[in-house]
């Protein structure tokens, strides 16, 4: 018990480092910094006020507590040989690194979908989904602004994936980084990524800053994490 306290402890700090950097930095950079070539990608008019911003802050403080408890669990059972994370990269072959990576990506994707999507149902919404809508010119900083129930559902998936699906110790960090680099830009305030990909393959294929922004104006749209996928199969898809 007292390994997992520790190790959740360490896991918290290196959640919220995570997120001050890679937030702070997109945040310095775009709303600081202000690069004039990005001026004309800025999504929102009206900019958050400073008490929004704080409020972001402090509900991503929580959040890093709850995404460190199921962490703790899965790094201490893997300690103890229970889930499926492995080390040897030749276990499953190379080309399972890739195809592993995209399946987790797909059923995180496939599970937020869903489980946001339940989440603006009326009785749900202002329980779970509330403290995230607050952000409705969203900065890098609402990234991780959650309540602690939407935060706990959101949590869940990786670490419970890790005790069915096998996947390299290396994949999983990269998937966890992916996690807070698509968190992060899509929650920018600006589009991020140039025109030519934006009306190419990436544009079409992949959630950016423009698709996610407009699901903080219009509730009814553009509900996934990763991938435009779910949102075209059911018809929720605007740009
Ligand atoms: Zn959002
Ligand atoms: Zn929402």
């Amino acid at each position: 018990m007292q390994n997992y306290f520790l190790t959740a402890t360490g896991l918290y700090f290196i959640i919220l480092f995570r997120y001050f950097l890679v937030a702070g930095f997109f945040y310095w950079l775009l709303w600081v910094k202000r690069p004039e070539h990005f001026c004309q990608r800025k999504l929102n008019m009206d900019d958050p006020s400073p008490a929004t911003i704080k409020s972001e802050i402090k509900w991503s403080l929580l959040t890093s507590v709850v995404f460190a408890l199921p962490g703790a669990v899965m790094i201490e059972s893997w300690k103890a040989g229970g889930t499926m994370i492995y080390s040897d990269f030749e276990k499953y072959g190379v080309l399972y690194l890739l195809v592993s990576a995209f399946i987790y990506l797909f059923l995180h994707d496939t599970f937020f979908y869903w489980t946001h999507r339940l989440m603006h149902h009326p009785r749900l919404f202002r329980i779970f989904h509330q403290v995230h809508h607050n952000s409705r010119s969203p900065t890098p900083w609402a990234s991780f602004s959650f309540s602690a129930w939407e935060a706990l559902i959101e949590a869940l998936v990786v670490p419970l994936l890790t005790f069915v699906l096998p996947i390299h110790i290396g994949v999983l960090g990269i998937i966890l980084t992916t996690m807070t680099l698509f968190g992060v830009t899509n929650h920018a305030g600006f589009e991020i990524f140039p025109v030519r990909w934006m009306r190419g393959f990436w544009g079409r294929t992949m959630i950016t800053a423009t698709h996610h922004n407009l699901h903080h104006r219009n509730y009814q749209v553009n509900y996934g994490l990763y991938f435009r996928f779910w949102d075209k199969i059911m018809g929720s898809d605007r740009l």
